[in-house]
């Protein structure tokens, strides 16, 4: 018969073991991956009240995961400067993001779900995906290299295009482009873009602009609309040559 385990009190003096070292990433750890990737993206390290407002969490818990994460060798966190992704931590970021885009083309292209109704449902299926089904769904609808919202989809091997494009709130009066994609993290922006008929592959053109950054006149097809400058800075575009 086996003895009985003895119980010994917990000692609470260290810190516990980091679990994420012996196992996959918590979903939670994915996610602040992928904030700082999108954070890095615009240019600059990801201070703490970035991330927090990227996760929509307080700061105060946010130095905690950054200096676990830091342990881990996937993120380089330096006071007062923020955080910056090791190779190792850019490379799990763009995992998630490649989950993540994957999910959304293939709701969209199999289920029938619509564009503006991927996104929830991808940020929390893109933890639970593994590299195989990710796989299999990208290989079931033609392996696509961008996503309902025209973001760029990260290949298996980790390579993305990662050319910052201007928005429309960027383009001179008169100017026309060819709209790339947009912020997807807003299913009423989505819709609202619907609306006007803004979709990647749509031609805009700037009619004209209001003084101290007031709405934009923007021609989608023939229609002219009047957008807010916070709407025009969140549609990326590819000026025409
Ligand atoms: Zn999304």
């Amino acid at each position: 018969m086996p003895r009985p385990k003895r119980i010994s009190r917990p000692v609470m003096l260290q810190p516990p073991p980091e679990p994420a070292s012996t196992g996959p990433l918590t979903g939670q750890a994915e996610d602040y991956l992928k904030a700082i990737y999108e954070l890095e993206q615009r240019g600059a390290a990801a201070g703490t009240n970035d991330i927090a407002a990227r996760l929509g969490i307080a700061a105060a818990s946010v130095t905690g995961m950054v200096q676990r994460l830091h342990r881990l060798g996937l993120v380089r966190a330096e006071r007062y400067r923020g955080a910056r992704l090791t190779q190792g931590g850019r490379a799990a970021a763009l995992q998630l993001i490649r989950r993540h885009r994957i999910i959304e083309c293939y709701l969209v292209e199999r289920l029938g779900f619509g564009w503006d109704d991927v996104h929830d449902e991808a940020e929390r299926l893109e933890h639970a995906a593994s590299d195989d089904l990710i796989a299999r769904m990208a290989d079931a609808i033609g392996n696509p290299t961008e996503d309902p919202h025209g973001a760029p989809i990260p290949t298996a091997a980790g390579e993305v295009d990662e050319t910052r494009l201007p928005s429309i709130a960027d383009l001179n009066d008169g100017e026309s482009a060819t709209v790339v994609r947009m912020s997807d993290r807003d299913p009423t922006f989505l819709r609202y873009l619907d609306e006007l008929g803004v979709r990647p592959g749509a031609t805009v053109q700037v009619v004209a602009r209001a003084p101290f950054d007031g709405p934009i006149t923007v021609r989608v097809g023939a229609v002219e609309h009047v957008v807010g400058t916070t709407a025009a800075e969140q549609v990326f575009v590819r000026p025409e040559a």
